[in-house]
C-alpha cells in the first residue's frame, strides 16, 4: 500500500513557483465571498503556458478545479494542476474535483494542503494516487492555511472566526463573509454577498449559531460585542482591530487555523 504524502513535503516559506504564487492569489480573491465552502485557487498548465485558471466561484460552488478543468477542455489531459487545498472527493451536488481531474487526464497535481474536512481528509489525495496521477503537497502551506483559516476553524471547532472592528462599520469589511448587528433583542447577520440570513438570538450559542449557517468568518463593532454577548467567546478566533486594515486581510492575520 501506497504512503499517503499528507505532510507537508516543504513548507510556503521554501520554493514558491509562479503557478502556486497565482492559485493563492486567485483564492485571497475570492475570501468572503464562497462561505460555507473554502477560498481555493486553481491554474492548470503545461510547457510554461497557462491553460486555465479558477477560483471557487461566489457562493461556493462551483469548486476551482471543476471550473478550471472546464475551461481547458481536452488541453488539459497530461498538463499540471496547481491548486491551493485538496481536491475533493465527495458527492455534493456534482461529481467529485478528483474524479474530474482524473477524468480530464490531468498528469501532476500539486497542492498546497490536505483538506480537513472529514468527508475528504487525505481522500482526495488517495483517488489521485490511486489513478495514477502524480501528487506534491506542501508547496504554499502556510499561506493557504491563511487565506483558509476561517474555514478551518469551522471544520474543527464548529465556530467562525470573529473579527472586532475599531469603528462601526457599515458595510461588509473585504475578506469577512459577514457583519453582525444589533438589531431589537437579537443579531442580524449582514452577509458580504447580499445573501438572506436569519435573526440570531444573542449570548452564548451565537457563535454556534454563525457556524451553523456556514459562516467561516464574522466581523463586528466592539462597542457591539458585550449586547451580542461575545465578550467571552474564547471558541472563535477573535482579532482586535489593529490586526484589521484595509488591504488583503489574509496577510494580516498572522494566525494559524
Ligand atoms: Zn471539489
Amino acid at each position: 500500500m501506497e504512503t499517503l504524502p499528507i505532510q507537508p513535503s516543504f513548507d510556503g516559506g521554501g520554493h514558491l513557483d509562479p503557478w502556486m504564487r497565482r492559485a493563492l492569489d486567485l483564492a485571497a480573491g475570492v475570501r468572503g465571498l464562497v462561505w460555507p465552502n473554502p477560498p481555493v485557487g486553481c491554474v492548470i498548465h503545461r510547457d510554461g503556458v497557462v491553460l486555465a485558471e479558477a477560483a471557487t466561484h461566489p457562493g461556493g460552488r462551483p469548486h476551482a478545479e471543476r471550473q478550471a478543468i472546464d475551461r481547458a477542455g481536452r488541453t488539459a489531459r497530461g498538463a499540471t494542476m496547481h491548486v491551493t487545498l485538496e481536491p475533493c472527493c465527495h458527492w455534493g451536488r456534482t461529481p467529485p474535483c478528483a474524479d474530474a481531474i482524473i477524468e480530464a487526464g490531468i498528469a501532476r497535481v500539486v497542492c498546497a494542503i490536505r483538506d480537513p474536512d472529514p468527508r475528504v481528509d487525505g481522500g482526495g489525495f488517495a483517488r489521485l494516487l490511486g489513478a495514477g496521477v502524480k501528487l506534491e503537497v506542501g508547496q504554499g502551506a502556510t499561506e493557504a492555511r491563511r487565506i483558509m483559516s476561517g474555514f478551518f476553524r469551522r471544520v474543527r471547532h464548529g465556530v467562525p472566526e470573529l473579527l472586532v472592528l475599531a469603528a462601526l462599520a457599515v458595510e461588509v469589511p473585504a475578506g469577512v463573509d459577514a457583519l453582525l448587528r444589533i438589531v431589537g433583542d437579537g443579531v442580524q447577520v449582514v452577509a458580504r454577498d447580499g445573501r438572506p440570513t436569519p435573526k440570531l438570538h444573542r449570548g452564548k450559542g451565537l457563535l454556534r449559531d454563525l457556524g451553523g449557517l456556514g459562516l467561516t468568518s464574522v466581523a463586528i463593532w466592539q462597542g457591539d460585542l458585550q449586547a451580542a454577548g461575545l465578550q467571552d467567546a474564547d471558541d472563535g478566533m477573535v482579532m482586535s482591530p489593529d490586526t484589521f486594515g484595509s488591504g488583503l486581510l489574509d496577510r494580516k492575520f498572522g494566525i494559524n487555523a
